[in-house]
């Protein structure tokens, strides 16, 4: 019997990765293997601690990788598995292998440098701190990397094919709807990866690509995300709140700093402050995207307008490239970045990482933040323990660099910038399914937000759901 085991995101929202086995023996021996997502575990240690751990049948026995989309959470673990042997197809959308190409050396780097400062500062002769992996290593994995359009069927072995359909998530993100030959039967198999927002652009504005995830599908076995079980999105439109506080702050001559990740959701901000100052909502201050990845992450947006959305169409129709757009500057040097500090007029900085974790936000939001006319607007999810959370929750001060840093400066938040489905969302999608699955395995979720969707989809639709648990397997009947 075919089987599937949660290999990550299973009791939490970070490394995904479900082996897919068709073996027929007990052991698990023998049969066709493929990896749906290869993602790092990320957040809480007892969680991190399981990125050092291989797999639990050889790397090299993988036959083929089917990636949904380049979050790291979802990516970030290919040049790990790549590393314990694996050698076999990595299969992703012409898009997502773009965006893989800058985002994962750069979490290669990362982790150079977090080994670095680890051995510098715990001087732990014994136990050097090692890197998950390094810049190297990352771009050497783009070798095993496989185009695969959205709606081609692709044969992996005589008992195995699939193809990417539309999640809406971020650019290039898939379902991978797996088709199974076993014991004589067939079985549709749907992993979702991260499902996107509803086609509603008042209640998720200002996205790039399109929204609407695939409708009218059909599966024996749903494997799909929790991310927001629990939780419902905001419905008002950010932007007249969102305007507003940028049109105060430059009144007063402050400058707005922006944590924002530097895929996606700094080019979605970038279109609609681009939008807002087109209709004279707000003044033309100079914008700045500072990130080593800002231009490349522009480039490859531009490459793939096949998948914007008609906002996003008109915009760059109309305005060109936002490389090119008048008062908007791309830093990618540090050097760059460092001139932005010395800009004393009020501007719009954005910069990464979102969560303030690290990266040059640090500088920019140690520099603004004492000053009460500077105003901190999060545009992203801040999880608990973050710098992010801490500024957002109206602490007086952070720690950044070892230094403590008076918090005087305004903060606000917009919640609405999601791009994960919330319950009503998800449920108006699995309404248009054609049938109803067998079994729907709930992963990527806290155990609140899995084990509420759990209820509501039994509750709303009588389906039969259960929340997978991490190292599980469950037999594909
Ligand atoms: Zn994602």
């Amino acid at each position: 019997m075919a089987y599937i085991q949660f290999l990550g995101a299973a009791g939490t929202v970070t490394g995904s990765k479900h082996l897919i086995n068709t073996s027929s023996d007990s052991a698990g021996k023998g049969g066709f293997q493929v990896l749906v997502d290869c993602g790092m575990f990320q957040g809480p240690k007892e969680w991190r601690e399981r990125n050092w751990q291989a797999t639990p049948i050889p790397a090299h026995t993988i036959d083929a990788v089917i990636l949904t989309h380049a979050h790291l959470d979802h990516c970030g673990w290919i040049p790990r598995l790549v590393k314990e042997g694996f050698n076999g197809p990595i299969y992703a959308t012409p898009a997502t292998i773009d965006l893989c190409g800058i985002i994962l050396p750069d979490s290669g780097h990362l982790q150079e440098e977090d080994a670095e400062f680890y051995n510098k500062t715990k001087k732990s002769k014994h136990t050097p701190a090692l890197p998950l992996y390094t810049l190297e290593e990352a771009e050497a994995c783009q070798q095993y990397f496989k185009p695969s359009e959205t709606g081609e069927t692709i044969q992996l072995s005589p008992e195995v094919s699939f193809r990417f359909v539309t999640a809406a998530h971020i650019l290039g993100s898939s379902m991978a709807e797996i088709t199974l030959q076993t014991n004589g039967q067939t079985r549709r198999l749907l992993f979702t990866g991260d499902i996107g927002r509803v086609r509603d652009k008042h209640i998720a504005p200002g996205k790039v690509v399109h929204s609407g995830p695939q409708e009218g599908e059909s599966a024996d076995l749903l494997v799909m995300e929790s991310t927001y079980g629990n939780r419902e999105h905001p419905v008002e439109d950010p932007r007249p709140a969102l305007a507003a506080a940028i049109r105060k702050t430059v009144e007063r001559g402050g400058s707005i700093v922006v944590p924002a990740f530097a895929v996606e959701r700094t080019q979605k901000f970038l279109f609609m402050i681009k939008e807002l100052m087109e209709s004279g909502q707000i003044p033309r201050v100079p914008v700045y995207a500072d990130s080593p990845m800002a231009i490349k992450a522009v480039e490859i947006y531009l490459k793939h307008t096949e998948e914007y959305s008609d906002e996003a169409k008109r915009l760059v129709n109309q305005y060109g490239s936002p490389l090119r757009w008048d008062g908007f500057t791309f830093a990618s040097t540090s050097q760059e970045s460092k001139k932005i500090n010395d800009s004393k007029f009020p501007s719009i900085i954005v910069s990464s990482s979102g969560m303030v974790t690290g990266g040059r936000i640090q500088h920019h939001l140690a520099q603004r933040l004492p000053d009460p006319r500077n105003t901190v607007m999060f545009i992203g999810f801040q999880a608990p323990g973050t710098r992010g959370a801490t500024i957002k929750s109206g602490a007086s001060e952070v720690k950044i660099y070892g230094e403590i840093v008076p918090i005087r400066a305004q903060i606000v938040a917009f919640e609405q910038f999601s791009d994960h489905a919330d319950p009503p969302e998800l449920l108006q999608w699995l309404r248009t399914f054609r049938n109803q699955p067998g079994t729907t395995y709930l992963v990527h979720g806290e155990p609140a937000a899995s084990s509420q969707l759990r209820d509501v989809m039994g509750n709303e639709l009588g389906w039969n759901v259960q929340v997978a648990q991490w190292m599980q397997k469950v037999e594909v009947h």
